[in-house]
């Protein structure tokens, strides 16, 4: 393959996106907007973080979920989720929900602080058609259980699914074998992950700034920025000045049609029209029983 062995390039810098969502939360939107609709699988990544509590007071009330996966990360803060069928949880700080919706869940995620420092992601990961209408999955990882490993000299990942230096994430048995690391460089640090060829993958800039890709053409990433990478088995990440956190991610692609509405995320439009139906009329509901 003509990207085996080789340190990805950054192929493309996007810019966040300011927006609102849910009942009114300021975030930035970073996959899932004009500039980039999607990344095959992920179709949307937010972060949010503010410590004014009219950005996130109002969070996100009741709503529905079919075709793909959730996954709530949080770096400060804490959220409770709880859903139709009585599950229920706190999303504390350094911790991760792996929502697989499937066939339908009906959620809320609020949060449990009146004041102070709300952080974390949202990422979407979506489903192969043969698994979009399977029974709703959660994996709720406490920040203890997600091993942290040493990449040498000052960088220290958080490994919340795939493998990084041998040691395997918490979130098990994902359909796209995706790789979700939190990394962590002090300044001048260094740091390689291997990753797939021929898996997507990407990596957000939460703070400081990054130097991605193969020395000495590496490429400077600044904080709220994120890197599409090329094709290779591995991503080669560096601090500047400034301790930097960044997310790396990536998955296996589905080169399937997607055809999405708010939270549905289907194949076609007429599996969109089922699904808006089958939340109308209470079936997202009626799974609970079954
Ligand atoms: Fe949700």
């Amino acid at each position: 393959m003509l990207g085996a062995m080789a340190v990805r390039r950054v192929a493309r810098i996007v810019s966040g996106q300011p927006t609102s969502d849910g009942a009114g939360v300021r975030l930035n939107r970073v996959i899932g907007t004009p500039a980039l609709d999607h990344l095959d699988p992920f179709l949307l990544l937010d972060e949010f973080r503010s410590d004014r509590p009219g950005d996130y007071l109002a969070g996100f009330p009741d709503h529905p979920h079919r075709g793909f996966e959730t996954v709530t990360y949080m770096l400060a803060g804490s959220m409770r989720h709880e859903d139709h069928a009585g599950n229920a949880g706190e999303l504390v700080a350094g911790s991760v929900q792996w929502m697989t919706a499937g066939r339908g869940i009906v959620h809320s995620e609020m949060p449990r602080q009146k004041d102070g420092l709300m952080w974390g992601f949202q990422l979407w990961v979506n489903l192969p058609a043969r698994d979009k209408m399977t029974a709703p999955r959660y994996q709720d990882i406490p920040p203890e259980r997600i091993p942290e490993v040493a990449l040498g000299d000052g960088a220290t990942a958080r490994v919340i699914a795939g493998e990084v230096a041998g040691v395997r994430g918490a979130v098990e048995g994902i359909v796209t074998a995706p790789l979700y690391a939190d990394v962590r460089l002090g300044p001048g640090a260094r740091a390689t992950l291997d990753v797939p060829s021929g898996h997507s993958a990407c990596a957000y800039v939460y703070e400081g700034g990054a130097r991605i890709g193969p020395e000495p053409d590496a490429t400077h990433v600044e904080a709220g920025r994120l890197a599409v990478l090329g094709d290779g088995d591995r991503v080669s990440v560096a601090a500047g000045d400034a301790a930097t956190g960044l997310l790396v991610l990536a998955a296996r692609p589905l080169r399937e049609p997607i055809a999405r509405y708010g939270p549905f995320v289907m194949n076609t439009r007429e599996e969109i029209l089922q699904a808006m139906d089958d939340y109308r009329s209470g079936r997202f509901l009626a799974g609970k029983d079954r």
